[in-house]
């Protein structure tokens, strides 16, 4: 047994001869999902399992409403409930609720679970600092949340219609930039789309027009539209392009409406991409029960990325009541194996594939503070918000970031200590262009790019 199975113990036996709550707390333990630790036997005592009693103590409350969108970035959330993670921390009541789009998510995230609506779940970024500023939710009212960790890295890529092949639409744009502005000066600029706008889809697909040369605000027409939407006008023809999350890119090319020109591996590898943040209220309200959510949370990160487990996983995702999808076109993404199309090369490589506990570059699931900065300084870039943000971004930041919480349960957890990063900032960050991002000195990279609104 390790020592902390032994500090777990000890936690649990003395929780649960506490209070009535340790029983509720208890029974959920039976609930557990097989292939948990079996039952440990002290002299004449027998204890629930040391690692089912987690060292969340005792959650101030069992349920949790968690949104999500049927994207490969709610994974973690959708295992952490069907593995029985939640439960094992204590976290009998956990509900993952699919969302119908951002905007629902938005909407129901500020009614509140009382009131109908949910306490968190998965969002693009910046969404919870703009919810926590007001500048998305109706009447501008400030809701604080807390960004708890990061859920994924990659998966999300730039699908082109068919109609555009040989055009030399690929990673690097620069090619195919005559070709595009041509379309505009006959009057039909090509036509991009994301799912909601000011956050991560409309940040990749403008990074890489804009890499190329090519003025997303000006040269092309780029809009929100719904993902199932996107893809008939695609079919359709009056659809250029879609910036878009697994499956939909695998789709698009699978039932043969287009091809990929950019995974997002590519234009940022190791980038940022979706998280998991709740209302600061209620995580302020139920300290330890946001522990047990963060620790089901990370061990279902973990799950997902151990190679046997994928298979499982796809199956798990492609099921009615999640992604309601044939469980193929999660399987190859899953191995980083995306077919490009227009003759870029196709690739095979598990590197280039969603990844949920570690990178190349270390954790995925710690919640760097230099992520949430470059999602503020991008934001600033596009007009989004007004350049006078620079002056509290990190202010933003720190109150939105619990990169704090995300330690306490990583230790909780038994997370190695190599493991567990020591700086708030990942460092520089270095995109497909060449191009830099240093943390700290966000004006730099602003000067430095040739394309922007600010
Ligand atoms: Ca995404």
């Amino acid at each position: 047994m390790s020592d902390f199975s032994r500090v777990t113990r000890r936690k649990f036996l003395f929780t649960a001869g506490a209070s009535a709550a340790g029983a509720v707390f208890l029974k959920g333990c039976v609930g557990n999902p097989p292939g948990s630790t079996p039952v440990a036997t002290t002299g004449n005592t027998t204890t629930a399992p040391a690692t089912t009693a987690g060292t969340a103590d005792t959650p101030e409350t069992t349920t949790i409403k968690l949104g999500y969108v049927p994207i490969v970035e709610s994974a973690p959330l959708v295992v952490a409930l069907e593995k029985g993670f939640f439960a094992k921390y204590g976290m009998t009541g956990a509900e993952v609720l699919k969302q119908a789009n951002w905007g629902s998510a938005r909407d129901n995230v500020e009614i509140g679970a009382a009131a109908g609506g949910i306490d968190g779940g998965q969002w693009q970024m910046p969404m919870p600092h703009l919810i926590s500023e007001g500048i998305i939710t109706k009447g501008n009212q400030k809701i604080p949340m807390y960004v708890l960790s990061q859920l994924n890295t990659q998966g999300n890529g730039i699908a082109i219609a068919k109609k555009h092949l040989g055009k030399g639409i690929g990673l690097d744009l620069s090619k195919a930039k005559d070709y595009i502005l041509s379309l505009k000066s006959a009057g039909t600029p090509f036509k991009a789309a994301y799912t909601f706008p000011k956050a991560n889809q409309d940040f990749w697909i403008r990074y890489w027009f804009a890499a190329g040369g090519i003025n997303p605000d000006t040269d092309i027409s780029l809009l929100a539209v719904p993902s199932a939407q996107t893809v008939a006008n695609m079919k359709t023809g009056t659809m250029d392009a879609f910036s878009t999350g697994d499956p939909w890119p695998y789709r698009i090319v699978a039932d043969d409406i287009g091809f990929m020109s950019a995974l997002t591996a590519q234009i940022w590898p190791d980038h940022p991409e979706e998280y998991l943040a709740i209302r600061a209220d209620w995580v302020d309200a139920n300290p330890k029960a946001t522990k047990a959510v963060l620790m089901a949370v990370m061990e279902a990160q973990q799950w997902c990325d151990d190679p046997a487990n994928r298979e499982e996983l796809s199956t798990i995702l492609a099921g009615r009541n999640y992604f309601n999808l044939p469980k193929e076109i999660l399987s190859e993404p899953y191995k980083g194996m995306y077919k490009m199309g227009d003759g870029q090369p196709d690739i095979n490589d598990t590197k280039m594939a969603t990844l949920y506990w570690k990178d190349s570059k270390g954790s995925v699931s710690y919640p760097y503070k230099s992520h949430d900065l470059w999602f503020l300084t991008e934001s600033v870039r596009w007009g989004f918000l007004p350049a006078s943000t620079m002056d509290n971004a990190q202010k933003i930041v720190d109150s939105v970031n619990r990169e704090d919480l995300w330690k306490e349960a990583a230790q909780a957890l038994g997370i190695a200590s190599s493991d567990i990063p020591s700086n708030t900032s990942r460092g520089v960050e270095t995109f497909f262009d060449g191009k830099t991002f240093d943390p700290s000195n966000p004006k730099a990279y602003l000067e430095s790019l040739e394309i922007k609104k600010v």
